[in-house]
């Protein structure tokens, strides 16, 4: 069922993105040679030259099965992985790609709505879990105060998470549960946040809810990725994201769907999706001045009956490359070609092992069990026993209870 919808989700992308597939299947005539029209995570390798885009949540700030909020993983020909944004619900469309997870050890937040760092928690300290061995590192703007910056978000975060840490950390190598946080200036202009390995990472200024969010672009091989993150249209946007490969941008429902679908009163839906957020013919207008070579829209609930009214407002101003994204759409870009498919997801995946090499845990330091819940334990010697004899018998180990 799932992988037919997947189908019917490539169909609509095929659809959408019109003749910009045309080159690419136009001469396919040998079978033999015919690629395939869905991508099966983990089993593609990237040319050295390619970057790959999967988005891994498409949505609003409450998740459906449909849709996470905000997130997008890029994955570049030479190793390197990003996210931008992290929001509710994303850490299973980044688990379904079949990642290990220390190596997607970088984060960058647009800004701290739930929607774009809901799954920052589940996913920094659920992949230690998973074998996350090297720490999470973490980029995100500062605010017009102290408090409202990120620094002071996560900081929280850490403090909110010392209960999750402590029953884990005598337990299991617990090296990937330091979360490293950069906090950068979000009124700095196309500056550097991030370069390293040939990738260079610039943040700009958006307008979104109050100061404090920021847009990003990604350069790398020639390649240049734009990601709105949240904000309304502005002239940092039209200045330094033109003549992107891949222009990532928030699109918003129209106030009309907003006041139908959402029970938005009008005065909230003219607000929201016009002057907070970008509205379809906004995006499309951004589009049209920019020219990336694809145009992206996401941030909507995306199904059969709002696409085609995305679709006609758009194109009201906007005639040139375009997806409006779905959860686990993949691009793969390189100077030549940019494809667009979605994925058939297995969902009984199961997150790839750990690269690195685990460490023996350290002695006990976290707090006992005090003698009140201690005295509840039952031991049931006669099935542990055997179960670590076995173990014991199986690793050539000679572990007993009281090394626990
Ligand atoms: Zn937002
Ligand atoms: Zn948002």
């Amino acid at each position: 069922m799932k992988y037919r919808k997947n189908l019917t989700h490539v169909l609509l992308s095929v659809l959408a993105v019109g003749f910009l597939c045309t080159t690419s299947f136009a001469t396919e005539t040998d079978s033999k040679k015919r690629e395939l029209d869905v991508y099966y995570p983990g089993t593609e390798e990237l040319a050295a030259d390619e970057m790959r885009v999967v988005a891994c949540g498409t949505g609003m700030p409450s998740p459906r099965p449909k849709q996470a909020a905000a997130c997008w993983l890029v994955e570049l020909g030479n190793g390197d992985k990003f996210l931008f944004d992290i929001g509710a619900g994303s850490h299973e469309r980044i688990a379904a790609q079949r990642i290990p997870y220390d190596l997607i050890d970088k984060v960058f937040l647009g800004h701290l709505h739930v929607d774009h760092f809901g799954d920052l928690g589940s996913f920094w300290l659920g992949g230690t879990t998973m074998n996350r061995l090297t720490p999470l590192r973490v980029w995100g703007p500062s605010g017009p105060t102290p408090e409202l910056g990120t620094d002071y978000a996560l900081g929280l975060m850490k403090k909110m998470y010392v209960w999750d840490i402590a029953t884990r950390k005598d337990l299991i190598d617990m090296r990937g549960a330091v979360m490293d946080v950069t906090e950068f200036d979000y009124k700095a202009v196309n500056k550097i946040i991030f370069q390293e390995n040939g990738v260079t990472i610039r943040s700009i200024p958006a307008i979104h809810g109050i100061d404090g969010a920021v847009s990003f672009i990604l350069e790398w091989n020639g390649l240049k990725l734009s990601y709105s993150s949240d904000t309304a249209p502005n002239k940092w946007w039209l200045k330094y994201t033109k003549n992107s490969d891949i222009s990532i941008h928030e699109s918003f429902l129209p106030p009309s769907l907003m006041v139908t679908k959402m029970k938005f009163t009008p005065k909230e839906a003219l607000v929201v999706s016009t002057i907070a957020h970008t509205s379809p013919q906004q995006f499309g207008k951004l589009m049209s001045l920019t020219k990336p070579r694809l145009a992206v829209g996401y941030h909507f609930q995306n199904d059969f009956d709002t696409q085609p009214i995305m679709l006609e407002e758009t194109r009201k101003v906007y005639d040139g490359p375009l997806v409006f994204a779905q959860d686990y759409t993949v691009f793969n870009i390189t100077k030549d070609r940019i494809r667009v498919r979605e994925s058939a997801i297995d969902e009984a995946i199961f997150p790839e092992p750990a690269m690195k090499e685990k460490i023996e845990v350290p002695p006990l330091t976290k707090p006992p069990f005090s003698k009140y819940i201690s005295d509840g334990v039952e031991a049931f010697p006669e099935v542990v026993g055997p179960i670590w004899d076995k173990i014991n018998k199986q690793y050539g180990t000679n572990y007993t209870l009281d090394d626990i």
